[in-house]
């Protein structure tokens, strides 16, 4: 399901502005990505509070009454404490001074008369949408259960922009088109990625690592068309390095993305891109966290060890390249960085990054978590708030959240 993306003459997409839309005087339903990480009550990071604020400010500021929505982490569409929003909207409470109004009922009571009470110091807060099994499944019913009682839908909830669920796309059926409308952040990270497709500072890197060649297949075609170097780290560097004909040890190997990684190669070639490999690795000899690190002092892996993390000389090389770079792109941890002794790669990577004077992007849950985890991401150009839907939009998927918000 690919199409070419919907680019004016401006080089952006047409998706219709929260700042278009006359909200005085209506009450609106804003869907945001509060999925944040909790540790029992307690949120451990507040990136994605934070980056839904200017929305949240802006509805605020210019509507009648507005309701937030979100999901959070994987209730089974069900109820289920460990997954509710609660202690999001004490935080909200406090951050925007207002007094929260949470709301559990609304896929069987209407919204309408708890908003009619509101007063303009409150907010609402719908608890958990995957509470319900209507969420996932974009029902019908729920969708204009959502829907009822508002005048507008605000989606800033870009990390969900890849998914169909009612919050997303069926709950638009609500409304008037033009009364859909995206909010600040997915207007943010939409330009920051079309750009990236579309008008790259050249020499333009990418950065690609993390578990599997068959995840990243699609998303590297893509930007082969319109990079000038792709350095390979992660898991996934075996399984090129092992169809080159080096040895990997016991390294993950996908043997069955050969042909991937013969179709990335013959790409590259037409495409004039040079493909750096890893030179030498931090190794260990089974997957375990206290297994110790063995330096590999060059490309080849001996039997009985498996590459845990890129070594000191690929680092080197990764950071030159990176720095000499007007854009990079980084998608993919370069080694095991939940562990230690196998998170240098990773870290001096986002060193290099946050160095370079280059455009620097990062997309992917778990490589914004290794940028965060060595405290640089205030040092990068553009974080992206979502992992899959970053990674959906670059490969040009249409993608259902943004399409019902496009003229
Ligand atoms: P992202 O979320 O940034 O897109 P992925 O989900 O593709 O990244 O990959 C992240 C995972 O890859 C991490 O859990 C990391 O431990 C794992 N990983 C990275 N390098 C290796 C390696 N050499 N061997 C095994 N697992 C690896
Ligand atoms: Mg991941």
């Amino acid at each position: 399901m690919h199409f070419d993306l919907d680019i004016d003459q401006g080089g952006v997409m047409k998706l219709r502005r929260i700042q278009d839309l006359d909200m005085r005087g209506k009450d609106v339903l804003l869907r945001l990505d509060l999925n944040v990480p909790m540790k029992g009550d307690e949120i451990t990071d507040e990136t994605r509070i934070n980056a839904a604020l200017p929305t949240i400010e802006y509805v605020a500021k210019n509507s009648r009454r507005f309701a937030i929505c979100s999901h959070l982490g994987r209730p089974k569409g069900q109820p289920d404490p460990k997954y509710s929003l609660e202690p999001v909207g004490s935080r909200l409470a406090e951050i925007l001074d207002k007094e929260v109004v949470f709301f559990t009922d609304y896929a069987t009571e209407p919204t309408k008369p708890v908003l009619d009470q509101m007063t303009e110091s409150q907010f609402m807060l719908l608890e958990n949408l995957r509470f319900h099994p209507g969420e996932k499944l974009n029902d019908v019913d729920f969708s204009r259960r959502l829907a009822a009682g508002f005048d507008c839908y605000v989606d800033d909830a870009f990390g969900t922009v890849h998914r169909s669920h009612a919050s997303v796309v069926g709950v638009t059926k609500g409304f008037e088109p033009d009364r859909c409308v995206a909010g600040f952040l997915i207007q943010k990270e939409t330009e920051v990625m079309e750009k990236l497709i579309s008008a790259p500072k050249a020499p333009f890197t990418v950065v690609m690592g993390g578990a599997k060649v068959s995840d990243k297949i699609a998303v590297i075609l893509k930007l082969l068309d319109v990079c000038n170097n792709l350095l390979i780290g992660g898991a996934m560097a075996y399984t090129f390095l092992k169809f080159n004909g080096a040895s990997v040890g016991s390294s993950r190997v996908e043997d069955d993305c050969f042909d991937l990684v013969e179709s990335i190669y013959s790409q590259a070639e037409k495409r004039n891109v040079r493909i750096t490999l890893p030179c030498d690795h931090t190794a260990a000899s089974e997957f375990s966290e206290t297994s110790p690190a063995v330096e590999v002092n060059e490309k080849d892996i001996p039997p009985g060890l498996m590459g845990l993390d890129i070594g000191p000389k690929t680092i080197e090389d990764f950071s030159r390249v990176i720095k000499a770079s007007g854009t990079v792109f980084w998608n993919g941890p370069m080694g095991v960085f939940e562990w230690p002794e196998f998170s240098l790669g990773s870290c001096g990577i986002a060193k290099a990054m946050a160095e370079s004077s280059a455009e620097t992007i990062v997309g992917g849950g778990d490589s914004v978590a290794a940028v965060n985890q060595v405290g640089l991401a205030a040092n990068m150009s553009h974080i992206s708030t979502g992992g899959g839907a970053s990674l959906e939009f670059l490969e040009g998927k249409a993608l259902p959240g943004l399409r019902v918000l496009a003229f």
